[in-house]
């Protein structure tokens, strides 16, 4: 497959306006917030503008919308109303994104708040399997986290116990994230090999659908999640340019989110074409 690359932009113009910003940088792929990050209401979908959006995807050989929940969102709060609020945003998101058939929707499983990680994963399993439906087209992700705080989602065993978890794990894949794998305590600029090898014993690469590809701002196992531009951070450019080449990542689409603006996104994604193989 060719190099899917991309970045996180503003669906705030409409659908089709970010298909046309995704391709004015030589993108070939995109993420998007479902809603305002904070949770907020969302905007009413027209469908006319999804179908737009959908020709130009098709025209131009994109690679899968990945759609981004709220990152507020906290399917194992320990207090129950939040634990709500997130389910019916997820519930909500989901249906909404029919209008884009076979998205991704990728979310951060949460934070157990000293509950316990074994009690945050399983009220994340109970969210899921309330919300997933056998019609969806959508599948859903778990990203990878930092473990920062009580983050649930830093080791590929409590990511594996989720979908596991979920009786529709068919609909279930991971997002891997190169800056909070990296603050999580996988060494992916020196041990690249062993890490997907250890994705792949626990998790099984097959469940792999996307690549958040970014730089950090912190060393390995710093447990932080600060983002850093390509080559700007502790990864570095060359463990960035082995990681979109590497045979087993290669086809996954990539979806930068370094701090940038739509110009930045562009001229790193000029360079990163020029690192590809
Ligand atoms: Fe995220
Ligand atoms: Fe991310
Ligand atoms: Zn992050």
């Amino acid at each position: 497959m060719d190099f899917k690359i991309g970045c996180h932009l503003s669906v705030s113009k409409g659908f089709e306006a970010m298909g046309k910003d995704a391709l004015s940088i030589g993108a070939n792929a995109f993420q998007f917030f479902t809603r305002n990050p904070r949770g907020g209401a969302a905007k009413e979908i027209d469908t006319n503008d999804t179908q737009a959006l959908l020709t130009l995807m098709k025209e131009n050989d994109f690679a899968t919308p990945l759609a981004h929940a709220p990152y507020t969102l906290n399917p194992c709060s320990a207090d129950e109303r939040t634990r709500k609020f997130a389910l019916s945003i997820m519930k909500d998101d989901l249906l909404r994104l029919e209008t884009l058939p076979h998205s991704f929707y990728n979310f951060h499983p949460g934070s157990h708040v000293g509950q316990g990680i074994e009690t945050g994963i399983q009220q994340i399993i109970s969210q899921l399997n309330t919300v997933l439906i056998e019609e969806q087209t959508t599948k859903v992700l778990l990203e990878t986290m930092a473990g920062k705080g009580s983050e649930v989602g830093s080791r590929f065993e409590e990511l594996k116990e989720i979908i596991d978890g979920v009786k529709l794990s068919e609909k279930m894949g991971v997002c891997l994230d190169t800056c909070h794998v990296n603050d999580a305590g996988y060494d992916i600029v020196n041990n690249l090999d062993e890490v997907l090898s250890e994705f792949d014993r626990i998790i099984g690469l097959d469940r792999l659908c996307a690549i958040h590809l970014n730089d950090s701002k912190n060393p390995f196992e710093s447990h932080k999640d600060r983002h850093e531009k390509i080559g700007q951070g502790f990864l570095g450019l060359e463990a960035i340019e082995r990681i979109i080449n590497h045979q087993k990542l290669r086809d996954i689409p990539f979806y930068l989110e370094t701090p940038n603006d739509l110009e930045g996104y562009g001229e790193e994604i000029k360079l990163l074409k020029s690192l590809r193989r």
